[in-house]
């Protein structure tokens, strides 16, 4: 193996965390690859607000497209595909396997691999999520859910305490369990407090017009918004396998450069981040990618 066959970075996932590492690096004068297999969760997201400087909203997929004009503006391409393997030399060298091309070998790798949503059972998922009657996130469009009559459903302390949160915006919010679950009395007396009401697992779902309808056993409830708790799994395969270290809670345990418990590989984004938001991405993705930059051999002009 000669250095040339190795490059200074390997950047896998091109969602806003990845891409922009990408920029960043390349930038930095530095050869890397991206290679991606095409799910960002950006691609499902309407028109939001929440996004730095973009004052009247942003589609997701616009802004998936900017940020890769933006780096091919600087000579990244994005490899379609997936990594299927990833391993790490005596040398420190990592090399990742792919199903459908050669094998890549870099110094480093940063994983922007993200999380796959756990969705509610939908037949118009798509069309409820575009309108706004499927919701994933109160910390990114709560503010636009608004004084609606809104709802979470998931396990239901977890969809109690989001609707804690939605309390915020608007005056009528339920908690509706994903799974059966009895509440307990500090359950009940927290939702009291909250002016949050408990109801049990409905028995369908469905999109009705720009609302979520849940039937029940005593009746149909019809909700603006309805946010699913149902959580995520985050698509961490690849740092597992080479022994990276979680913490009690599942997840990846970063040091303040988000590089994992493994030297010289990088962890950015929602992959290892709870509070999965677009600024948390891109920002992870600048501290990393720069912390590679100044750990690789100089690169002098
Ligand atoms: C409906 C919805 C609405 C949202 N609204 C907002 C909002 O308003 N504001 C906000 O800030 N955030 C919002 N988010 C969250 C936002 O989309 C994520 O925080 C953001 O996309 C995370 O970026 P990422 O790069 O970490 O991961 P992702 O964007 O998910 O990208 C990960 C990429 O890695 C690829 N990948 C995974 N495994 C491999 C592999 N083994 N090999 C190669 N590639 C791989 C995936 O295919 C994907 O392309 C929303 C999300 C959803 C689903």
């Amino acid at each position: 193996m000669s250095a040339e066959d190795v490059l200074d970075a390997l950047v896998i996932g091109a969602g806003p965390a990845g891409l922009t590492a990408a920029t960043y690096l390349a930038r930095f004068r530095r050869r890397l690859a991206v290679i991606d297999a095409g799910a960002s969760r950006a691609r499902w997201i309407p028109t939001r607000h929440n996004c730095p400087g973009f004052p009247f909203g942003v589609e997701g997929p616009r802004l998936l497209d900017r940020l890769r004009t933006q780096a091919q503006k600087y000579g990244v391409r994005v490899r379609e595909g997936r990594v299927t393997g990833l391993r790490r030399d005596d040398r420190g060298v990592f090399t990742a396997q792919t199903r459908d091309g050669p094998d890549l070998r870099a110094r480093c790798v940063l994983l922007a691999t993200g999380i796959v949503d756990r969705m509610p059972h939908l037949f118009e998922l798509r069309q409820a999520i575009e309108r706004g009657a499927v919701r994933l996130c109160a910390v990114c469009d709560g503010y636009e859910a608004g004084d609606g009559t809104l709802a979470v459903y998931g396990p239901l302390p977890v969809a109690l305490a989001h609707a804690e949160f939605l309390r915020t915006f608007s005056r009528d919010v339920s908690a509706v369990a994903s799974e059966p679950a009895e509440p307990d009395p500090a359950m009940r007396e927290r939702a009291r407090r909250a002016g949050v009401r408990l109801l049990p697992v409905p028995e369908a779902l469905r999109l009705e017009d720009d609302r979520l309808v849940m039937r029940f056993a005593d009746g149909e409830r019809r909700f603006d918004s309805v946010y699913a708790a149902l959580g995520g799994d985050a698509q961490s395969a690849l740092a597992t396998a080479l022994g990276a270290r979680c913490d009690d809670n599942g997840e990846r345990v970063v040091d303040a450069h988000q590089q994992t418990s493994i030297d010289g590989l990088y962890a950015i984004g929602d992959v290892v981040s709870a509070l999965n938001q677009i600024s948390v991405a891109v920002g992870h993705a600048a501290i990393a990618a720069t912390a590679v930059h100044n750990r690789l051999p100089r690169n002098w002009a």
